[in-house]
């Protein structure tokens, strides 16, 4: 039984520095990832965080245009 990879650790990824938090998700951002950037807030490059950030509402058409559905 080899039990090394127990005592080498985990990649230090948790030791990395976050670099900016996301607009959408309001969680940290670290070096290498991917982000969106909309006006000028940096999103993870993720369509959750997009949608969270815009957090838009949803209607129907008739409500949007004040029409009678
Ligand atoms: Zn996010």
């Amino acid at each position: 039984m080899n039990l090394d990879r127990f005592s080498q650790g985990l990649p230090d990824q948790q030791e990395a520095e976050p670099v900016a938090e996301c607009a959408g998700c309001c969680t940290e951002i670290y070096p290498g990832e991917d982000v969106y950037l909309v006006n000028g807030d940096i999103l993870h490059a993720d369509w959750e965080c997009l949608y969270r950030y815009i957090d838009p509402e949803l209607k129907t058409v008739e409500e949007v245009l004040g029409v009678e559905a």
